[in-house]
């Protein structure tokens, strides 16, 4: 950064504050509460202003630019969500109030609960989880209370397509299963004659992320669910990609026990540097003695908070992320149920035109149709020029990068998700930018494997930035 930093300009005597004048007697505060060595940098209120107005800046957000981070649903946060979420009786509830005085704020959720419940045809949803992959957490909780519960505890494998989100195989670890990776066929499907080998009284269950990682859907899902469940296995769908099915096919009337909702990628609640997630899950009829407490009920015009049966307990504090429920809340009543499939037709549309501008530069990983997102080859033939150049020369073109060298089944991956929100227009220039720097790559190649040149730091070595990052002044 070239500006000074505060440190830099630190003025002692300079504050960037103005007290009230004191109406009460001066008390000093008990020892050992002020640390006077505490070296914080004396400046203006201005200069404070200008510090955390360009370090905004630094931050690269959906509202000044394009993102088509792929698996991330990096869509618009519509204004209208933000609204909603600060109105004044919704903000200023507490969640240990008594139920009587929180009826408006259960009656939202309750009604979120039953929305969630119709987009995607489930019998019972809880809104505990935080997030995504907490979601998962929660579901496989629920697939191992389930079998415990009918004296099938040997259920101890999951199995896991190699398309599968990387999340997916984690959460399965997490909860004691045992994963078992299923390969892909050449169409991008789950491997079928693979999966019956797998399919024994051993299996908990089958994860699978549909449309998958490489943007396709699982062209055999009816059959899947069946092979999982005549071995008396039960079905977990990772719905974070549920942007591409909005309206058109429902996860539960596929034959899906469980599934997670991204309400921060589908319901375009901010993510990312932005906000905290939402993961709430949804089960069939089977499940719902087991899901988290406290889901909202209803009695009448009453609203009340209850915990199933056989509940696996509380996955979070309270109700969950509550700010993000009213965000998606009114993400789905404005959109109304035809609202809801336009999102999807035309994140599709996006997603296929997009494509079409790319492939001629890049390779597509499985030649289909794609649903919300597509996956290339993204290296330069006969140059060494990698994806990962191509990407950070995308910053240098005012685009965030696309998801790189993910799904690990596909070499230099770049993976691409433009979203709905999206115009031709934006479209087309990310577009050009690609033809741009596979021109770059042929004339001039060391412009991308030096880039990003725009920014005030150029390559980081990521992995040392996410274990060590400098997060102090240091002067
Ligand atoms: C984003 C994502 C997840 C994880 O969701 P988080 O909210 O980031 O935890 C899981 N599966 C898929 C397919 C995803 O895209």
């Amino acid at each position: 950064m070239s500006e000074p930093l505060l440190f830099e300009i630190s003025t002692p005597g300079r504050t960037a504050f103005t007290l009230p004048q004191l109406d009460v007697p001066a008390t000093p505060l008990p020892d050992g509460y002020v640390r006077s060595e505490l070296p914080l940098p004396e400046v203006s209120e201005l200069d404070l202003v200008r510090h955390f107005t360009r370090l905004s800046q630094l931050n690269y957000c959906i509202d000044t630019n394009f993102y088509p981070l792929g698996s991330c649903t990096m869509k618009y946060n519509p204004k209208v969500n933000e609204k909603a979420a600060s109105i004044e009786g919704l903000i200023q509830v507490h969640p240990l109030q008594p139920e009587e005085t929180l009826q408006g704020s259960l009656a939202l959720m309750y009604q979120l609960q039953e929305a969630l419940k119709e987009i995607a045809g489930f019998a019972g949803v809880s809104l505990q989880p935080a997030a995504g992959a907490h979601g998962e957490l929660t579901g496989v909780l629920m697939m191992r209370a389930y079998h415990r519960s009918r004296g099938q505890a040997q259920r101890r494998k999951i199995l896991i397509p190699d398309s599968a989100h990387g999340t997916n195989p984690a959460s399965s670890a997490m909860a004691g299963f045992t994963v078992v990776q299923l390969p892909s066929d050449s169409r991008g499907n789950v491997d079928l004659v693979a999966l019956k080998q797998a399919c024994d009284d051993t299996v908990a269950g089958l994860m699978l992320t549909n449309p998958n990682t490489l943007g396709l859907f699982e062209e055999h899902v009816l059959e899947v669910c069946e092979t999982v469940h005549a071995c008396g296995g039960l079905m977990y769908g990772d719905g974070a990609n549920l942007n591409a099915l909005l309206g058109i096919a429902r996860p539960g009337d596929l034959g899906f026990d469980v599934m997670h909702f991204n309400l921060h990628k589908t319901f375009s609640t901010p993510h990312g540097g932005g906000g905290p997630g939402s993961g709430p899950v949804g089960v069939s009829e089977r499940l719902v003695p087991f899901l988290p407490g406290p889901i909202v009920a209803r009695e009448g015009d009453r609203f009340y908070l209850m915990t199933p049966e056989k509940s696996i307990g509380r996955v979070r504090s309270f109700f969950g992320n509550y700010g993000m429920f009213v965000r998606a809340y009114t993400y789905i009543r404005m959109h109304g149920p035809e609202g809801l499939r336009s999102v999807a037709e035309h994140a599709v549309l996006n997603a296929n035109y997009l494509k079409a501008l790319i492939s001629p530069h890049f390779p597509v990983a499985v030649e289909r149709t794609c649903m919300h997102e597509f996956v290339v080859k993204g290296d330069v033939p006969g140059t060494d020029v990698r994806a990962l150049d191509v990407a950070k020369r995308l910053i240098d073109y005012g685009f965030h990068p696309p998801t790189y060298y993910f799904p690990l089944i596909v070499r230099e991956a770049l993976m691409i998700e433009p979203t709905e929100t999206e115009s031709k227009r934006t479209l087309d220039a990310f577009a050009r930018a690609i033809a741009t720097i596979v021109e770059e790559a042929r004339t001039n190649p060391a412009l991308l494997h030096e880039a990003p040149h725009t920014t005030p730091v150029s390559r980081l070595d990521e992995v040392k930035a996410a274990r060590n990052p400098i997060l102090c002044y240091r002067g």
